[in-house]
């Protein structure tokens, strides 16, 4: 290795690869850079739910192999399981995974950057394994297709909703917003449920097995989705409701999944025969208890990603106590800082050009079944004044068409990405 900064980024998926090509477009040929995943491909979650209910193998269609792509970068790559970090040394400890048996090893580091996402602890939901199904990875998604294409599935009813989510103490005070906050969240993600359930509903009529009202969606929170803010679900609860679409909130946290139905925090029991779950999303076991780490091993930084007591340390996506929800679009705007950032560090950009600091949008786009999606702008939760709300084909086009030209330029979204997406969803589908 070279005596320039060596940059090593823990993560190779959304937040991962993102602050990766960041770093190289800002800092250009002043860094070595180092990512390490336990896998080597970049897995599209979002897509894996349209895969589900189009009966579409998503192993075939959302894996985008990470060695050409960062090769292209001069980015080196290490598949590897972090063990651990040592902040005081700048050392990251990790096993080749390639194969078991593989001798541990030591990195040094100047930057790290910790894109590791999160645990998605579905192991601490009494009866998942046995009754419960989901869409997060490749196992879980096909699980379910093989359920709904193949014949496992007999047409009863659908409970779909997420676990309670358990928010650490590392965001507050931010005011990303003048007067907002980074609030407290008590399920990570509910774009992923609220799509379950349009898409699960235009699954059942397209095979005639029923409508909506075999469907009940549930909540930890007083509202779902709130992230979205309170304009954009009450509208969406009001098209819901009135497709016939079952609502429970306030149902605390999943106690127990059974062949019969999901026994809620609140008392109440959702009969149903397919159970999809969205579990807590928690810090992994190599996160918690570091001097970097909030009470709940998120990963504590200020609103330019940077640990405020190490910082030369930086947090993007899900791993980042500052991101609630757990998004990908916000884990997507906090690449680019750390790229900025790290460019001033090694002198490749000023500060005042460097220094623009986090404020987080809620995009998503959910798919509906039948080549219909719904798609929300909004920054109005952290104090913003946004909130927007379409359904219909464009956005389900946009979703499709952001995923192709997220692999056809191999993860660098063009500058006009997101302008475009905003003007083909608002100002075409309107
Ligand atoms: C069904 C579903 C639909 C979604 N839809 C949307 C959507 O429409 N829009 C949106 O913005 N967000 C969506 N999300 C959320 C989005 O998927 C996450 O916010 C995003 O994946 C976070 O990216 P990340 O890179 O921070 O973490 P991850 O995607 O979780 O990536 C973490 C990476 O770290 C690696 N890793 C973890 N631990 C280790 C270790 N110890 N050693 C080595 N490597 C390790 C993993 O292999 C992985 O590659 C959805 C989520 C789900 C589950």
């Amino acid at each position: 290795m070279s005596d320039k900064p060596h940059v090593l980024v823990l993560g190779g998926n959304f937040a991962g690869l993102g602050a990766a090509q960041e770093i190289r477009k800002h800092a250009g040929d002043a860094v070595d850079i180092t990512l390490i995943d336990r896998k080597h491909y970049l897995l599209f979650i979002p897509n894996i739910p349209a895969d589900v209910f189009g009966n579409r193998d998503p192993a075939h269609n959302q894996r985008l192999d990470l060695f050409p792509v960062l090769d292209e970068d001069g980015i080196d790559f290490v598949q590897g399981e972090i063990q651990a970090i040592d902040v005081d040394s700048r050392e990251v400890t990790y096993t080749p995974s390639e194969r078991p048996g593989a001798a541990t090893q030591r990195m040094h580091y100047d930057y790290l950057v910790i894109a590791l996402g999160n645990r998605l602890a579905y192991d601490r939901i009494e009866g998942f394994a046995e009754y419960g199904d989901s869409v997060s990875d490749l196992y879980l998604g096909n699980r379910l297709r093989k359920k709904l294409w193949e014949g496992g599935y007999q047409g009863g009813p659908i409970a779909i909703g997420s676990a309670r989510f358990h928010q650490g103490d590392g965001a507050k005070g931010l005011a990303p917003y003048p007067g907002g906050s980074i609030p407290e969240a008590l399920a990570a993600c509910e774009g992923p449920p609220v799509e379950m359930m349009l898409s699960a509903a235009t699954y059942l009529s397209r095979t005639g097995q029923g409508g909506p009202d075999k469907i009940t969606v549930f909540t930890p929170a007083e509202m779902i989705a709130e992230d979205a803010g309170d304009k954009v679900v009450g509208q969406l609860l009001e098209t819901a409701s009135g497709m016939g679409f079952n609502y429970v909130n306030n149902a605390e946290d999943v106690t127990r999944v059974t062949s019969e139905g999901v026994e809620l925090a609140n008392g109440q029991t959702l009969e149903a025969e397919l159970k999809i779950i969205f579990p807590d999303w928690v810090a992994h076991d190599c996160l918690r208890d570091l001097p970097i780490s909030d009470s709940e091993g998120f990963i504590v930084t200020d609103l330019l990603m940077r640990n405020p007591q190490y910082p030369e340390v930086f947090a993007a996506g899900d791993a980042a106590a500052v991101t609630v929800p757990k998004l990908g679009a916000i884990g997507h705007q906090q690449c680019e800082i750390v790229g900025r950032q790290i460019a001033h560090a090694v002198g490749r950009m000023s500060e005042a050009a460097a220094n623009t600091p986090l404020r987080p949008v809620v995009y998503c786009i959910g798919d509906m079944g039948d080549n219909q999606a719904f798609y929300i702008r909004s920054n109005s939760w952290f104090g913003g004044d946004t909130q927007v709300l379409k359904m219909g084909h464009m956005p389900f086009l946009l979703k499709m068409q952001y995923k192709n030209l997220f692999f056809r330029t191999r993860g660098k979204m063009p500058e006009w990405g997101l302008d475009f997406s905003q003007l083909v969803a608002e100002r075409l589908a309107s």
